[in-house]
């Protein structure tokens, strides 16, 4: 698996909740439903502990010279990325306010 690990970011994104830097990314997954690949907010910033940090940005395969996506690792998968990978988390995982990315179900 060939891993980007200097990504080009969207310059100056910012989180509505708190103005944290922050960093769209498409997700790896695609949503069996619509076809189509979910945003993610990641925290502009790597994490220094790798066992913090879930998601890595892999290359996107319908655009390889693209944006790289962000791909939520699965145990197995976070035991064979390399220690010094750099690894993002999820801004609502950390945002003080992220009440805000929550919607009513209904
Ligand atoms: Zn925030």
């Amino acid at each position: 698996m060939k891993v980007i690990t200097s990504p080009a970011m969207w310059a100056g994104a910012r989180c509505g909740g708190c103005q944290s830097r922050i960093v769209w990314r498409y997700s790896s997954k695609v949503n069996r439903v619509t076809g189509k690949r979910s945003l993610i907010p990641l925290n502009a910033e790597p994490v220094d502990d790798p066992r913090v940090g879930n998601i890595i940005l892999i290359p996107n395969p319908d655009n390889p010279d693209g944006e790289p996506l962000a791909h939520v690792l699965t145990d197995a998968e976070r035991a064979r990325v390399p220690e010094d990978m750099p690894r993002y988390v999820a801004h609502f995982f950390t945002c003080p306010n992220a009440n805000d990315y929550r919607r009513p179900r209904r």
